[in-house]
């Protein structure tokens, strides 16, 4: 048998193929899967569990088929969806789970992790992601009107592009010293994430140990799904 990981699909109204793209593959190949891991940024945007887009409603329906069928599915929180809460999860199904959190991979000991806390050398987005995931600004947030919220993310949203477009590409990466701290804090070769949208597999040496850092692609330009058994795992192209 078989788990799968994605991650990055940032389903919106906006991409409506990818919302197909999704149910297909929920439908045909999670569904005879062990397990299904969405490693964050399941949703482009989610402004709390009280407002659920039409555009998400399908994709929902489909995550609550598929554990309804049996197939475990645990989600992540990612930067653009990180309220999501209890009411999503009775509406889709999934377990939402921690980040950083370790499983047992087909006895392999594996990190998983959205992947934006390893980005430490981006100060500011690790000022705003420190302010933005305070459960006093979250309570705040959430006890604004729906339209007040909506206004918000969109702004945070034009922020960040701004702010994306000025900064290198080594800045929006991964550092190596924090992804090498974060394995062996918890003691893991291997380590699945996403966020940066740069999907590959990296192998380096710690220690004279092999370490394995898998990185998931976005579905809206890549589009990527790692397949792994007892043998190992497979990063394949959607
Ligand atoms: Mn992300």
């Amino acid at each position: 048998m078989n788990t799968l990981f994605i991650s990055d699909l940032h389903l919106s109204g906006e991409r409506e193929n990818i919302t197909t793209l999704f149910i297909d593959f929920l439908e045909k190949r999670a569904s005879k899967a062990d397990a299904l891991y969405i490693l964050g940024d399941l949703f482009e945007v989610w402004p709390g569990d009280d407002i659920i887009q039409p555009d998400y409603r399908q994709s929902i329906t489909s995550m609550k088929q598929l554990t309804d069928n049996g197939v475990p599915l645990y989600v992540m929180h990612g930067n653009r969806d990180f309220l999501m809460a209890d009411q999503f999860s009775n509406i889709s199904g999934a377990t939402v789970i921690e980040d950083p959190t370790v499983i047992d991979l087909y006895g392999t000991a594996t990190l998983l992790m959205h992947g934006d806390t390893l980005c430490t050398d981006d100060i500011e987005y690790q000022k705003f992601r420190a302010m933005v995931r305070e459960p006093f600004w979250k309570k705040e947030f959430l006890a604004k009107s729906p339209e007040e919220r909506l206004a918000m993310t969109a702004s945070y949203r034009n922020i960040s592009k701004e702010a994306m477009a000025q900064k290198s590409m080594d800045i929006m990466d991964v550092n190596q010293n924090a992804v090498e701290k974060a394995m062996s804090e918890h003691g893991v070769k291997q380590l699945i994430h996403g966020h940066t949208h740069r999907p590959a597999v990296h192998n380096f040496i710690v220690n004279k140990e092999d370490m394995k850092r898998i990185v998931l692609g976005d579905w809206y330009k890549q589009g990527s799904v790692l397949n792994c058994d007892a043998n190992g795992c497979v990063l394949e192209a959607l």
